[in-house]
């Protein structure tokens, strides 16, 4: 295998709705769709189409939710392995949309919760064979840092530190090779990690020396933070080991028609992680391109992990 996913596994419940309900109140609902969600397992689909090998390890609970995650699994052809814990819930997400696009969210990991360190380890022939292993914070993190920790000698540890997390401190960041943030997570680990305090709304109209700067401060890792519809800024301390020119550079985002940027930074962070795997010599930027060009065309359509683009889906729309 070539990329390792470790990660959640969530089934999204999609309402679409005029106006909120208020407490006490029922509301008929104007459509409904569901579908796999969770960024880890979100992360995996976009890696997978990109035609990477991909392996997820995830955990389920008991319940008829689990059934479908394995054929979702199985559909995209990505090599799982399950904890399954039979006394909790699969994870599952319950969203709705009213008229003017805002969204109310409701998030129960469940089962992703118990994911365990020892489980996760236990997968040693999955380690052993991954180019790049790829972590998200919506999991326990026990098992994360086995994940981190697990991983063979060459391979890219690649840590997407996202939903902010309260306790992702610079001993997690130093088991990684990169970093990739948002605004929003970049502010809140400058803020952990560096007691730096920044609005995450300043952040893309930074300088390139002064986010340069700010990334320099999260350790040795390189750093990509990712700024949605202005792109991503890339920071290496060592520009050398990613075959890149330059340590600190912007890579503008694609102009496309966006629909719904739900699941953009899982399909930035699969994406890179396949280019990765697939294209190890290759200068860093390159790959930051390609994973950029996957999450433009993923915000074209609704959803997540259902809109991830296949690999000639990208390169028919931007080309090579
Ligand atoms: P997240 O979804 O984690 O908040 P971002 O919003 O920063 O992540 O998006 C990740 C990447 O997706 C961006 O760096 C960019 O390449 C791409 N992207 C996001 N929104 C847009 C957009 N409106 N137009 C084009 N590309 C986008």
């Amino acid at each position: 295998m070539s990329v390792l996913v470790v990660g959640s596994y969530n089934q999204d419940h999609v309402w679409r709705i005029d106006r909120f309900p208020q407490p006490g109140e029922t509301r008929r609902g104007l459509g409904f769709s569901t579908g796999p969600g969770g960024k880890g397992f979100n992360q995996a689909v976009a890696s997978a189409r990109q035609g990477v090998p991909t392996a997820f390890i995830g955990a389920l609970g008991g319940d008829a939710l689990a059934r479908t995650a394995r054929e979702l699994a199985q559909a995209d052809g990505i090599a799982t392995r399950w904890q399954v814990c039979d006394d909790m819930s699969t994870g599952s997400c319950g969203i709705v949309v009213d008229a003017n696009g805002q969204n109310q969210i409701v998030l129960d990991l469940a089962a992703n919760e118990r994911l365990d360190a020892a489980y996760v380890a236990a997968q040693t022939d999955l380690f052993a064979s991954a180019r790049v292993v790829l972590v998200q914070m919506e999991t326990g993190l026990g098992a994360i840092r086995a994940a981190l920790s697990s991983a063979n000698a060459g391979c890219v540890r690649l840590l997407n530190p996202a939903p902010v997390h309260a306790e992702l401190d610079a001993g997690l960041l130093a088991l990684a090779d990169l970093v990739t943030p948002n605004e929003t997570e970049f502010a809140a680990l400058l803020d952990r990690c560096a007691g730096t305090a920044l609005r995450a709304e300043a952040i893309a109209d930074c300088r390139d020396d002064e986010l340069h700067a700010l990334c320099r401060r999260l350790g040795a890792l390189s750093v990509i933070v990712t700024l949605g519809a202005r792109g991503c800024f890339v920071s290496h301390a060592d520009p050398a080991r990613w075959h890149d020119a330059s340590p600190g550079y912007r890579v503008a985002a694609e102009r496309v028609h966006v629909r719904d940027t739900t699941g953009a930074g899982d399909a930035f962070n699969g994406a890179l992680a396949a280019e990765l795997a697939q294209r190890p010599g290759r200068a860093l930027r390159e790959a930051v391109v390609h994973a950029g060009r996957v999450a433009a065309l993923s915000t074209e359509t609704a959803g997540a992990a259902v809109a991830m683009p296949t690999r000639a889906a990208v390169l028919q729309r931007f080309g090579l």
